[in-house]
């Protein structure tokens, strides 16, 4: 490929793409140190099979194929999890599971990879020296185990990375290994502000890369994986001077429900009990009062309201007062997609 096909692309918000998060639990067989989940609020409950499905049907849409991200805690978990994605692929969705890796309940022997568009693995470092301390003993070893089963089935595979100050330095180490293992798309994050991090439960603060370091070294490494043939999407976290500001609650259909029933729009909301909607007896119903909608609505010169709420330091401005960089919306996304892969 030349540098020219390299060049990553803003993926905009597109008008009636729908993404649906489902937790369809909390409980993990892991502990990691930078773990999201926050069961203070949003429970411990699995969702029964039919409380599942009757919430996937709130959201799907006849007309129009919508996006379904499974995930939980380890979805793996749920015992009847093949039967809710083959319900879910009867509702047009596109469907995705986020595992840990363990495959728990045999999933590659219960759904057919024409029934599961994408398998995403969570790795957060290239080797178990790097990931084993964030994630758990043993866990590398398992994972990449489940990887290689899953592409050997011929399942689309992708591997999520969740860049912190832990692993950023390792990342350039992961194009090869998911080129060698047969992954076709490489997910980079950013360190949430939810869950242990947030909370400092997550054994230690300063989770968090600065401007400089990630703009230094995330661009170069997802040049390097598409490159190598995996088509990459990492965070935009900075926007340009001369690029425009957009919240995703605004302008976008996000919406990540949790088994408690609460549905948020922003996933930097999750923390508190700000959801702008409920599912009730299985209807979806819009909270009154003060909630994450209400912040979507404030413009700053800063760009995303809910970072600076919760990460004020964080933020750098010039003499005059002006923000250093504004911060991008969290779901906002670049993309590099390989040339065999357009
Ligand atoms: S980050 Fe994911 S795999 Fe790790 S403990 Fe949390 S839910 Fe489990
Ligand atoms: S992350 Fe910021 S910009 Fe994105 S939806 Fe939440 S509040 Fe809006």
């Amino acid at each position: 490929m030349s540098d020219r096909d390299l060049t990553a692309r803003t993926v905009g918000f597109k008008e009636g793409e729908r993404n649906v998060f489902l937790h369809l639990l909390t409980a993990c067989n892991l502990s990691c140190r930078h773990c999201y989940i926050n069961p203070a609020q949003h429970g411990t409950a699995t969702l029964p099979r039919e409380t599942a499905i009757a919430w996937l049907r709130l959201f799907a849409r006849p007309e129009k194929e919508s996006n379904l991200v499974l995930l939980g805690g380890e979805p793996t978990l749920h015992p009847d999890l093949a039967e809710i994605i083959r319900a879910a692929k009867s509702l047009r969705y596109a469907v995705t599971v986020d595992s840990n890796g363990y495959l728990f309940h045999n999933l590659l022997a219960r759904v057919t990879p024409a029934e599961l568009d994408y398998l995403s693995f969570s790795l957060d470092g290239p080797d178990a020296a790097v990931n084993d301390p964030l994630r758990g003993e043993g866990v590398f070893e398992t994972c990449t185990a489940g990887v290689h089963r899953a592409v050997a089935g011929g399942f689309n595979t992708s591997v999520i990375y969740t860049v912190s100050s832990r692993n950023i330095d390792h990342l350039h180490r992961m194009p090869p290994l998911l080129a060698d293992l047969g992954v076709r798309r490489f997910f980079i994050q950013v360190i949430g502000l939810r869950g242990k991090p947030a909370t400092g439960k997550g054994q230690g603060h300063g989770w968090q890369v600065d401007p400089a370091r990630w703009l230094h070294i995330v661009p170069p490494v997802a040049r390097e994986a598409a490159r190598l043939g995996l088509h990459v999407t990492f965070p935009k976290v900075f926007l340009e001077q001369d690029e425009i500001f957009h919240c995703a609650g605004r302008v976008a259909e996000n919406y990540f429900i949790f088994p408690n029933g609460r549905v948020y729009q922003c996933p930097l909301c999750e923390d508190y009990p700000l959801h702008s909607f409920e599912i009730r007896d299985n209807r979806l119903l819009r909270r009154e009062g003060v909630n994450e909608d209400r912040l979507f609505t404030l413009d700053i010169p800063e760009g995303c309201v809910m970072n600076k709420l919760l990460q004020p330091d964080n933020i750098e401005y010039f003499a005059d007062g002006r923000p250093r960089h504004r911060i991008s919306c969290c779901l906002l996304k670049q993309e590099i997609v390989p040339e065999r892969r357009k």
